[in-house]
């Protein structure tokens, strides 16, 4: 079970995130929906440890300050100190939003980076598992990431996430820039990831409406703070949210 309690983020004097409460059980699925800016990449960071490494880097060049208030916890316990990869052994893997993949090196290499702390076993294991997952990269495993398209891009690193053996997979934006067609795979592959590797995933996205039949439960973010939340059926009957989130009245 991933938690988090009164979470607050900072970026000098503007407010990101604001008192923000999360509950992510074990094997469920959790989506985050938000406009542009609404602070999502924000809360995955805080989730993720990534906001301490960003801190860090800020200040170290004199920069802007970044303060951060709250509690995040992962089984029972606190870990709103441990740094990003702390939290990656731990099990809590971003796959961040835009990708960032390593364009020069191949899909495998791309997907080992993400193994280099899982056992040989594992590794082999989990990469047959992504090829499954996503067979289009069967005949890519050669290429350099840099040559594919968005939605290739977007399944290896999905995959090189899981390869870094997750218990709790945040996905931000997955879905950004691709189209329908493509979109449908990305998030085919989460209820097979939920089902087959017994991974709790968060998943952040503007529209809800590719995303909201795979999870279980959801909470909108508009300005830094939670406005609504409820289980997929609650948002999806709730008239204000359908229209702003859903795409349709
Ligand atoms: P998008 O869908 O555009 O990715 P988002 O919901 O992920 O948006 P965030 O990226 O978390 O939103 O940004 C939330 C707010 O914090 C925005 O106003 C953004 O400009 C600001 N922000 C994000 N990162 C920083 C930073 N490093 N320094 C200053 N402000 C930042």
């Amino acid at each position: 079970m991933l938690e988090a309690s009164g979470v607050m983020v900072f970026y000098e004097n503007m407010l990101a995130l604001n008192n923000i409460d999360l509950n992510c059980p074990d094997n469920g699925v959790i989506g985050i929906f938000g406009a542009n800016s609404a602070g999502k990449s924000t809360l995955m960071y805080a989730l993720s440890g990534i906001i301490l490494d960003i801190q860090h880097k800020e200040k170290m060049r004199g920069g802007e300050r970044i303060s951060l208030f709250g509690e995040i916890r992962h089984d029972g316990e606190v870990i709103t100190g441990l740094k990003a990869h702390q939290r990656a052994r731990r099990g809590i893997v971003l796959c961040p939003e835009r990708r960032r993949l390593f364009a020069e090196s191949t899909v495998v290499e791309n997907l080992a980076i993400g193994g280099h702390l899982a056992s040989r076993a594992q590794a082999r294991e989990t990469m047959a598992f992504v090829m499954e997952l996503f067979p289009a990269l069967k005949k890519l495993t050669r290429r350099a990431a840099g040559f594919l398209s968005g939605g290739e891009q977007q399944m290896v690193a999905i995959g090189r996430a899981l390869m870094a053996q997750p218990k709790v997979l945040l996905l931000d934006e997955p879905l950004l820039g691709l189209a329908p067609s493509i979109q449908h795979i990305v998030v085919e592959s989460i209820p097979q990831i939920r089902k087959e590797r017994k991974i709790s995933v968060i998943v952040t996205e503007q529209y809800a409406r590719p995303v909201i039949p795979y999870v279980d439960y959801a909470y909108i973010v508009e300005n830094g703070s939670a406005v609504m939340e409820g289980t997929s059926r609650e948002l999806f009957e709730n008239p204000d949210i359908k229209a702003a989130y859903f795409g349709c009245g």
